[in-house]
């Protein structure tokens, strides 16, 4: 009998795998646990079970062949919009298949709006979704509202974000047409009473009474966040006539202000991101600010920006660690999301980098071929696979 010992125990395991997923000979990127080679991922009850080489299959209820392809943490987008503003868009829908499995809105509804957001998008989301709180009451619903001072009220903005805090991540000022720095100071003010990081879009024309050192080495915290980084507009992060870098972003960057991506319809040209990235200055966070007319004309999904971003000198692991680890840690979520580490969440991404001639289109429009892009092909969250391009995850159909 001793010795059907071990067999029975064998055919036990096989009866019940211990995994519900796992992801095979895949290269994995996971820069919070520092791995960068070919690996197993095992899923098992949502979470990460174990990441190791050569998970034998018959551990696994299912698996999915991932040879040829990278495996990272799902992507953090950190500026995306899925409430409130006038072109906001199911997350789902375009997170998911770019491999993006939190995003982050950033300003769509107000201290008035949250709760709305939080029913009909928030818990109606397969995608996880976090809030950066608008400043404004009202949140992002037009120009007569984002520029009402008297509805910028930094205590109710902070009795919200205290009373969400599993949803509420920052605030978001955005949009202000108005002088001065009344938007910005309000956030900031909210931010310090709630403890939270503001992200900070407003211009920098002439006429506004603002200008991009002051705000970074005058206003902004260590912690907050310039978006729209490669837009000239709202950040002069290129020098317009030497096309130099200006020395105020390395001062700021060194006082801890963090510098996000936000590519949009409006906020990524190629004349400031080449110059910008040819000297090294790369954003710590890579984002999208997705919303209908920038997934459409510059199809600027995760996976489309880090593309970017690898096109312009920037390597994959870093891409990936400004994509997961980066906006984790910037609005306090890590190491709960952006990593594969065991025993946390599985949000998994698996992608194709393809090498060929691809065509990149800024906010102009104006296009650029690259040699290589990323493509989502199976997205996983919280262990269950909600994107599949080519049914790696699905059953053969036997007539
Ligand atoms: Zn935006």
């Amino acid at each position: 009998m001793k010795r059907l010992l071990p067999l029975a125990l064998a055919l036990a395991a096989w009866a019940q795998p211990r995994y519900d997923l796992v992801i095979q000979h895949g290269h994995v990127i996971d820069p919070a646990n520092r791995i960068d080679a070919v690996m197993d991922v095992a899923i098992s009850g949502g979470k990460i079970a174990r990441v190791a080489s050569n998970i034998p299959a018959a551990e696994a209820k299912k698996t999915v062949d991932a040879k040829g392809l990278y495996v990272t943490p799902g992507l953090i987008d950190l500026h995306a919009h899925v409430f409130g503003y006038s072109g906001s868009i199911h997350p789902d829908d375009t997170a998911l298949p770019a491999g993006t499995t939190t995003v982050v809105d950033a300003g769509g509804s107000g201290w008035r709006t949250f709760d709305e957001m939080l029913e009909k998008v928030i818990k109606h989301s397969k995608t996880r979704v976090l809030s950066l709180i608008n400043i404004v009451g009202h949140g992002m619903v037009g120009t007569t509202f984002e520029d009402n001072t008297e509805d910028m009220e930094p205590e109710k903005t902070a009795a919200k974000i205290i009373d969400r805090r599993a949803y509420i991540v920052g605030i978001k000022t955005a949009h202000f047409g108005g002088n001065g720095w009344t938007a910005i100071d309000r956030a900031i003010a909210a931010g310090n009473i709630a403890k939270v990081p503001v992200m900070v879009d407003d211009k920098i024309f002439t006429l506004t009474g603002r200008t991009s050192k002051e705000k970074l080495l005058g206003k902004l915290r260590p912690g907050d966040m310039h978006t729209h980084v490669f837009n000239d507009r709202q950040l002069e992060v290129v020098d317009r006539v030497s096309g130099k870098v200006q020395p105020y972003m390395a001062e700021a960057r060194a006082r801890g202000v963090l510098f996000d991506l936000g590519h949009g319809g409006g906020s990524f040209l190629w004349p400031v991101a080449t110059k910008a990235m040819a000297q090294g200055f790369y954003p710590d966070t890579i984002s999208t600010d997705l919303h209908s007319s920038s997934i459409m004309m510059a199809e600027s999904d995760m996976a489309n920006c880090i593309s970017k971003m690898l096109n312009l000198g920037m390597k994959l692991p870093d891409a990936i660690l400004r994509s997961t680890v980066n906006p984790a840690k910037s609005i306090g979520r890590y190491p709960e999301i952006g990593t594969m580490g065991e025993g946390q969440i599985a949000d998994v991404a698996v992608f194709r980098l393809r090498d060929g001639v691809f065509a990149y289109k800024d906010a102009w429009q104006h296009k650029y071929l690259g040699k290589q892009k990323l493509e989502g092909v199976l997205t996983v969250r919280g262990g269950e696979v909600v994107f599949d391009l080519e049914g790696r995850a699905a059953k053969e159909w036997n007539q």
